[in-house]
């Protein structure tokens, strides 16, 4: 039986896991790939102090970190239920093994939902992008599209048009679906296009990078292309908590609702990152989170 075990093996359950070690707890960790999204990315420039890195550098840091302290880690597990019994948490994994601890730290993470045309994969990371945070200045001075019309669709082309040369936003939709007073802000920008009724076919390239983009304006089928340099998708962060479903209180976005201390609705049970309903889906965050959680956990623990 652990005291505390981290389902999650990003950014927040590595922060965690240190954490939770540093107490002389019995810690574990199970992670179905550890890591997490930055083993996805090539640079990271704004977690705090780390001028410039590349994710799986990134990643590789976090697993020297963590195996630096006695934390047992199940990597390549994949958790798919979880139950309490006796005053346990329990999570049975993919393999059939099941896993008993005092106390949980859920940090699964979320997934960007990808387009699936030609080029978004070969391009990834050559101009195919997710996060405007993340990756806007490498655009700075060139032309992007933001793929999706809803709030972060919106708000990433806003955020974008203040870096960038030129945004075409696409919209599947006949309408944006974002907020009014993000539509207006956005309708008030001079290098924005808006395009509704486009549904991308294609994104190209030279082999190397991103050089266009290519739509299909539903409202009477032509196709048209448009000469860029990025393509930013924003339609959706999916969290992962699909084997979570009736078990603890999600969001209606499906994200675990927990309070400042990342305490979720069941007892013991803390969660902390990307798939948390805390806001802004960051390295830096998930990390401050993690820990937070794990304290919060060590809390509980000294309390029962
Ligand atoms: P994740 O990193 O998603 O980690 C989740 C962990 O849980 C993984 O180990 C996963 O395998 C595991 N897992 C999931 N489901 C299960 C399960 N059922 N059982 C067991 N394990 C499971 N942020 C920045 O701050 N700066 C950047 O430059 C930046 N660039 C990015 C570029 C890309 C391409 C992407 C995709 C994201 C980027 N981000 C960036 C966002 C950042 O990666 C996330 O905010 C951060 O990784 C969240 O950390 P996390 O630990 O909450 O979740």
């Amino acid at each position: 039986t652990y005291d505390m075990l981290i389902v999650g093996g990003g950014p927040a359950g590595a922060a965690a896991a240190i954490y939770a070690a540093r107490k002389g707890i019995r810690t574990g960790v199970v992670a179905e790939r550890f890591g997490g999204q930055v083993l996805d990315t090539m640079s990271i420039e704004n977690f705090v102090s780390v001028t410039e890195t590349e994710g799986p550098k990134f990643a590789a840091a976090l697993e020297q970190h963590v195996k630096t302290y006695d934390v047992d880690i199940n990597n390549l597990q994949r958790a798919e239920k979880l139950l309490q019994k006796d005053g346990l948490t329990e999570v049975q994994l993919a393999s059939g093994a099941t896993l008993r601890a005092k106390t949980v730290i859920l940090a699964t993470g979320a997934r960007w939902r990808e387009v699936n045309v030609p080029g978004e994969k070969e391009y990834r990371n050559h101009g195919v992008a997710y996060c405007p945070h993340c990756d806007g200045p490498l655009f700075k001075g060139k032309r992007v599209a933001v793929i999706g019309g809803g709030n972060s669709g919106v708000e990433a082309a806003i955020d974008l048009a203040g870096i960038v040369n030129h945004v075409t936003l696409l919209e599947f939709a006949a309408e944006l679906r974002a907020d009014a007073v993000l539509q207006r802000k956005l309708h008030s920008l001079p290098n924005v296009t808006v395009i509704t009724q486009a549904q991308t076919t294609e994104i190209h390239g030279d082999g190397q990078k991103v050089n266009g983009i290519s739509y299909q304006d539903r409202s009477n089928n032509s196709v048209h292309r448009v000469e860029l340099e990025g393509v930013f998708v924003q339609i959706g962060l999916v969290p992962n908590t699909e084997w979570l479903k009736d078990t603890l209180n999600l969001s209606r976005h499906g994200e675990i609702e927990v309070n400042a201390r990342g305490q979720t609705s069941l007892p013991g049970v803390f969660a902390a990152g990307d798939v948390t309903t805390v806001p802004y889906k960051q390295i830096v965050i998930a990390v401050g989170e993690g820990a937070k959680a794990a304290l919060s956990a060590f809390d509980y623990l000294i309390r029962s």
